[in-house]
């Protein structure tokens, strides 16, 4: 039997399911750009997708051809099981008729209109009477917590209450699906942490189907249901939050996602008690390698997975254990970063220990299937890694 959401749409299967989407663009210099390489996935009823990626992969492009503002070269997509656009049967609803909200990186806020008339516009544009407006209005302004500036006009208010007002204005059509697009890149770092904490509560409180485009790798974790990591216009990763983080399938993932240490290895076949045995510059490890394809790999493994110690203390049992002598420690107030040297190579690790310093010697413990061994793709890191640059360490550059 179907299931209903707040407005009578029919919920039990995929809300958006995009199929072999691509989209190509000719620029001024003749030269041709995939913004969109072939595109598949679906989002369910109540998800938070988050669309991540550096800078020119195709978020943006994705996102507008689900709201209708772009168009598809090939391939299709539908929401709420009905095709929205598929030019192989000539099919293209107009935005307006996608039952569809957006959130963009602009506010967007029409000047002359006060905060309830920009709330109250979509609505007004869909026929809704007037009392079912005015209640509507009321209700979505408690909701993102500025009730007292309904009479404002938008040249009154703050960046940040101009984009609860975006915000506002997003959610009072009470769609099913809704499209954010940067929404909070505009907006102080404070203003931002707020905003996104008040996104995420607005979702699991009303429960409508999210896709969120960022290149912040901080809010796709903090808001996300699902990240879907993209790369030269096709899809990189998807998968859950965890799974991105502790499971990248490429070195673009794994840089993209936060701070790592990477390491050259080779596998020669042997495996013992399930997990592949590697030669590395720090000795032969156990690592969690999949693929299993003997020859040259990398292994990555994040600042926090290891476990630092004094040398003569006891250990926590993470299975390996590597002896080291901190160069450097960095507080950063709620942790410090250890560069550490083993074997003659330096390791980031990340700690809240903060009596270990520079030139201790310490003991090392990690456990095997945090280190992340992947075939070498050759892939450059990603181009715009969030976490800076001098975090992303290759195991063996002294520096
Ligand atoms: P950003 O985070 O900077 O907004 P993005 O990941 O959203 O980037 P898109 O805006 O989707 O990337 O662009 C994808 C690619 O398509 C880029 O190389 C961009 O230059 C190109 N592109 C997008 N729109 C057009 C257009 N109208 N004409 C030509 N090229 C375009």
């Amino acid at each position: 039997m179907a299931r209903r959401d707040r407005t009578g749409g029919d919920v039990t299967g995929p809300q958006i399911r995009i199929d072999g989407v691509r989209r190509q663009f000719v620029r001024r210099d003749k030269t041709t750009v995939r913004a969109l390489d072939d595109i598949s996935f679906s989002v369910e009823h109540g998800e938070f997708l988050v669309l991540l990626g550096p800078s020119g992969c195709g978020k943006s492009t994705l996102l507008r051809t689900i709201a209708g503002l772009e168009q598809l070269d090939a391939g299709s997509i539908s929401l709420q099981g009905r095709a929205v656009v598929d030019p192989a049967r000539g099919i293209d609803i107009p935005t307006e008729r996608r039952r569809l909200s957006m959130m963009f990186q602009s506010y967007a806020l029409w000047p002359h209109l006060t905060v309830s008339q920009n709330v109250a516009y979509p609505l007004k544009a869909r026929g809704v009477k007037r009392g079912e407006i005015s209640r509507r209005v009321s209700d979505v302004l408690a909701m993102v917590g500025i009730p007292e500036l309904a009479s404002q006009h938008p040249g009154q208010i703050s960046g940040g209450q101009a984009q609860r007002v975006a915000l506002a204005r997003a959610l009072v059509s009470r769609d099913e699906i809704v499209l954010f697009d940067e929404p909070l890149s505009n907006v102080d770092a404070k203003v931002r942490e707020t905003l996104r904490a008040e996104i995420g509560r607005l979702h699991k409180a009303s429960g409508f189907t999210a896709v969120y485009v960022t290149h912040d790798q901080e809010e796709a974790l903090t808001l996300a249901t699902r990240i879907c990591v993209m790369r030269q216009g096709a899809v990189q990763q998807i998968g859950t939050p965890e799974d991105l983080y502790d499971r990248p399938n490429s070195r673009y993932v794994a840089t993209f996602m936060g701070s790592i240490n990477e390491m050259p290895a080779t596998f020669d076949g042997t495996v013992v008690d399930g997990r592949a045995i590697v030669d590395t510059p720090l000795g032969r490890l156990p690592v969690d390698y999949p693929a299993r394809q003997n020859g040259e790999l990398v292994v990555f493994s994040r600042p926090e997975a290891w476990d630092a110690r004094p040398a003569g203390s006891a250990g926590a049992g993470r299975g390996i254990e590597l002896p080291g002598r901190v160069n450097s420690a960095t507080f950063l107030g709620s942790f410090v970063d250890l560069r550490v040297f083993v074997s003659g190579h330096e390791i980031l690790v990340r700690t809240m220990d903060r009596t270990i310093g520079a030139g201790d010697d310490i003991v090392l413990g990690i456990s095997p299937d945090r280190l992340i061994g992947r075939v070498d793709d050759g892939a450059p890191v990603a181009e715009e890694p969030v976490a800076d640059t001098a975090s992303v360490m290759a195991v063996g550059s002294r520096s």
